[in-house]
Formats: C-alpha cells, sequence, structure tokens
C-alpha cells in the first residue's frame, strides 16, 4: 500500500477546504440544510427542550446543532454537560435531550435528581442501550478484583473515570471511597487527594492507557523543580510527588476502542510525514502518542489533555498566529475523536472571521485526522486513494480504525427529531425505555441510582471548592479501619 497522507479540513474565515473524502464528508456536515435547522429548531422551541451533547457527537448532528437558533443546546465534553443540563432546568426547559453514551445520561439524570430536578424528564434518543467499551471493562470480574485489591490497603481512594455507568460507580463506592473524575480535572483530583490525605493509596480506573499515561506524568513531574511542580499543584514538592509514585495504581484491563486507534503505526506516520506540525493528543491515547504529544507539549508545540484543553489550545494558536499579523497556515493533528471536528471549526472560524474584517493577512488551521494503516480502505475514485475505515465500512475496532466512536453515533439526526416529535403526543409509559436506566437496586440499604450518584457529587464539590470534601476524606482515613 502506498503510505496514506491523513485527511485534513483547512478552516479559513469564509471557507472550509478538505483534502480527502473523509474531510470532504466533515464539511459538507457543517453546512447543513436549512431546512433541517429550520425543523429542529421549531421543535426544540415548541417542546421547549433542551440539548445537551457530547463533543464527539457525529459531525452531521453537531453540524445542525451549532446552527440552530434555540439558546438551550450545549455541546461540551462530559464534565460541563450535567451542569448545563442543570442550568436549563433552572431557565425553565420542560425536557432535557442527552446526546451521547449512557453513562452521560445517567450523571445528567442523577444530577437533576440531587439539584432538585426530578420532575424534569431525561431522555436518550433511542431505546437500545448505547454501551461504551471502556464503561464494560469496569463491569467485569477483573475490575471487581481490582477493587477488592484497593479495599484491603490503607487509606484507599478510588478515583473512577466518569466514563462508567451508574452502578459501577455505586458498587465501588460500597466497597473503597470513590470520586469520580474526568480527563480534565484527574491531574489537580489526584495531586489534591495526596496534599489532603497522607499516604493515601490512589486507585484509578478504568482506562488503562490514561493511568499509564499519568503514571509517567506523574514520574516526569517528580523531575522537575520545586517551583515547577508548584506551579502545577501549590501544596507539592519533589519530595511529596515521589512519595506518591508507588501508591498511584492502575487499572490495566480497561480500554477505549477509539483512542485505542491512536497507537504505534499511527504514530510513525505522524512522525515521518507530520514532524512540523502541532499535536494534540487527549489522554486516553496510548503511551507512543501520549508521548509524542507530551514531548510536543514540553517544547509549546502541543498539547496533552482533555478535548476541552485540546480545543483552547488550537484556539490559543491561532490568537498567537493573529497577534503575530502574517500569512500563516496553522497545522493541527487531532489526537482525538473525530467528532471534535465540529466546535474546532466553528471556534476558529468565528476568530478568522473577525480578523478577515480588520483587513489582515490570511490565517487559516488545518486539522488533520490520523488514521491506522490496517483502518484505511482503497478508494481509487477519491482524489487521495485511500480512505479511513476498514474496508467493510468505516468504524472502530481493537484492531484499528478511524477514530469516530461508533456508539456515540447511535445518536443520529433522525432519531432526536423523532424523539422530539413523541414529546407531549405519546403516553409518558411509552418514552420509558428511551429513559436513563432506573438502578433501583439496592446496594448497602441504598439504590445504585443514589449510592451511585454519590463520587459524582464528590467530584463537583472539588470542582466548586478545590478540595475533596471532608466527609469523603474521613471516610478514605477511616473506613479501612472499620472494616
Ligand atoms: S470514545 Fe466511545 S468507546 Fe471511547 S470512552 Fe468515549 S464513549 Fe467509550
Amino acid at each position: 500500500m502506498t503510505l496514506p497522507v491523513f485527511p485534513s479540513l483547512r478552516i479559513t474565515a469564509d471557507a472550509l477546504v478538505p483534502r480527502g473524502a473523509f474531510a470532504e464528508a466533515q464539511a459538507a456536515f457543517l453546512k447543513p440544510d436549512p431546512e433541517l435547522v429550520a425543523e429542529l429548531t421549531n421543535l426544540l422551541r415548541s417542546k421547549n427542550a433542551g440539548v445537551v451533547a457530547h463533543f464527539y457527537m457525529d459531525p452531521e448532528l453537531q453540524g445542525v446543532l451549532s446552527s440552530c437558533d434555540w439558546p438551550h443546546i450545549h455541546v461540551s465534553d462530559s464534565l460541563a454537560m450535567a451542569d448545563r443540563a442543570i442550568a436549563m432546568a433552572e431557565q425553565g426547559v420542560g425536557t432535557v435531550a442527552v446526546l451521547g453514551v449512557d453513562f452521560m445520561s445517567e450523571n445528567v439524570r442523577a444530577m437533576l435528581d440531587a439539584s432538585g430536578y426530578e420532575h424534569i424528564p431525561v431522555y436518550r434518543v433511542t431505546a437500545d442501550p448505547i454501551g461504551c467499551s471502556l464503561a464494560e471493562s469496569a463491569e467485569a470480574a477483573a475490575y471487581g478484583a481490582y477493587l477488592s485489591e484497593a479495599s484491603k490497603t490503607p487509606r484507599s481512594l478510588h478515583v473512577v473515570y466518569i466514563n462508567t455507568s451508574l452502578v459501577t460507580k455505586a458498587k465501588a463506592q460500597a466497597l473503597v471511597p470513590t470520586i469520580t473524575c474526568t480527563s480534565s480535572n484527574v491531574v489537580q483530583t489526584v495531586l489534591q487527594a495526596a496534599a489532603q490525605v497522607p499516604d493515601v493509596h490512589i486507585w484509578f480506573g478504568p482506562d488503562t492507557y490514561m493511568g499509564d499515561n499519568l503514571a509517567n506524568m506523574f514520574a516526569s513531574l517528580a523531575e522537575m523543580s520545586n517551583e515547577q511542580i508548584r506551579q502545577v499543584h501549590p501544596a507539592h514538592d519533589q519530595s511529596s510527588v515521589r512519595s506518591l509514585l508507588p501508591r498511584f495504581h492502575y487499572f490495566k484491563q480497561g480500554t477505549c476502542i477509539v483512542h485505542h486507534m491512536f497507537g504505534a503505526d499511527v504514530v510513525n506516520l505522524v512522525r515521518e510525514h507530520y514532524a512540523d506540525v502541532f499535536v494534540t493528543a487527549h489522554l486516553e491515547v496510548p503511551g507512543e502518542m501520549f508521548e509524542l504529544g507530551l514531548r510536543a507539549q514540553r517544547e509549546g508545540n502541543g498539547v496533552v489533555g482533555s478535548t476541552s484543553n485540546i480545543l483552547a489550545f488550537v484556539l490559543g494558536k491561532v490568537d498567537e498566529a493573529i497577534a503575530r499579523g502574517e500569512t500563516s497556515n496553522l497545522r493541527f493533528i487531532l489526537g482525538t475523536e473525530a467528532g471534535m471536528i465540529t466546535p474546532i471549526v466553528r471556534q476558529v472560524q468565528d476568530k478568522l472571521r473577525d480578523y478577515a474584517s480588520e483587513g489582515g493577512p490570511e490565517v487559516s488551521a488545518e486539522i488533520i485526522f490520523p488514521v491506522a494503516r490496517d483502518a484505511i480502505a482503497q478508494a481509487p475514485e477519491s482524489g487521495l486513494g485511500v480512505l479511513p475505515g476498514v474496508a467493510g465500512g468505516e468504524g472502530c475496532s481493537t484492531a484499528g480504525g478511524c477514530a469516530t466512536c461508533p456508539y456515540m453515533k447511535m445518536n443520529s439526526l433522525r432519531a432526536l427529531i423523532a424523539l422530539l416529535r413523541r414529546l407531549d403526543v405519546e403516553p409518558d409509559s411509552t418514552l420509558v425505555p428511551f429513559e436513563p436506566r432506573k438502578y433501583v437496586q439496592q446496594i448497602r440499604g441504598r439504590t445504585a441510582a443514589d449510592l451511585g450518584g454519590e463520587p459524582i457529587l464528590h467530584m463537583r464539590e472539588f470542582q466548586r471548592s478545590g478540595e475533596l470534601p471532608e466527609a469523603l476524606v474521613q471516610d478514605v482515613l477511616t473506613r479501612w479501619k472499620a472494616s
């Protein structure tokens, strides 16, 4: 096979210039059919419905959502989705539709309940379960064994990635004091726990790549000067970070099938063909891509972090180029799910339009979509000769694939419109399959939904105050002694 050149989408002030069929499709979705936009806007307004969606939604869906004239639509990372659903409830929406995978709608339901909005219905857009390979890995027996080990270790805190079901969180909380985290706050959560709880053992899971990347990140941090470490977390220095390293544990069998794609094969192609471009990498990527991103980050040419960190990095580089006032095309490797292209295009283009209206030299940003070699199908009719996606069709598998999440893509525009049409028309009971799972089973005398919401509330308190809640700290200090 000839060496593939990855598809890319160049963003200018007034145009999108795709390279490759995959990018052409993304560009087309960003100019949605005005009739569809009007239909969705009218439905949302007449049903008084809010929509919270994840960045990884299908670009077609995001393209339409981002063009609707309705204030209660929000696309973000998972951390902000529940917060925005609460804000929408406060502003008076009657229903919230969640576009994401099931743990996201469960999270939204749990946080609305905890905020006094039990009466606001939350719906997914399909009656089928919307899974997640990562969430499923935390439901395996191996994860139970991992937590059992944690429960037998003094001063254990389980830091569970938000990408898990409510019942996983509940079972974990029953065994070990647990706090949820996201890729945006995991580093600070671990460091804050180590600052607040002497000799704490951190048990991170279920994402193995992220756990491995975090371990490497803390090891690098331990080599920095005390001053540099205090800039990351003011309560730490070399000695405290070094002492944390052997107490940071992570689960070894949890994988996101999408980020798994960014392995050695893709990294070698990036090194060979894209040595001079900015590198963005999500914390969930395998070690090779993480190393590449981390090295770029140290040189000011990249970022490793959450989807929000990636978006902020791209926007920051565009700001710098505009400030320089020279003609330039900034190129970025997109080291995460391809759905991120929509918020990047919308926000970059807003900046470039403002800048162009002042008459400056042309600045553009080119987003490059890495594709695993074994996920490339021959397509002689396309300009590039290859397309992302295995020959049987686009998709992700453990063998590799384009960076699009097949679970997230179960949320379609058609399904959202169908759901909205049914609101107020169908009896509520016919919509029950669209509700997040209820988890009424009892665990230690509480419903799984209630107990599973507790680690999320701990995280929200940490987000609000910058400190772990005292009740959680006391639980970590005393539960092992009591058991
Ligand atoms: S990208 Fe898909 S498989 Fe990966 S963690 Fe997110 S929902 Fe799960």
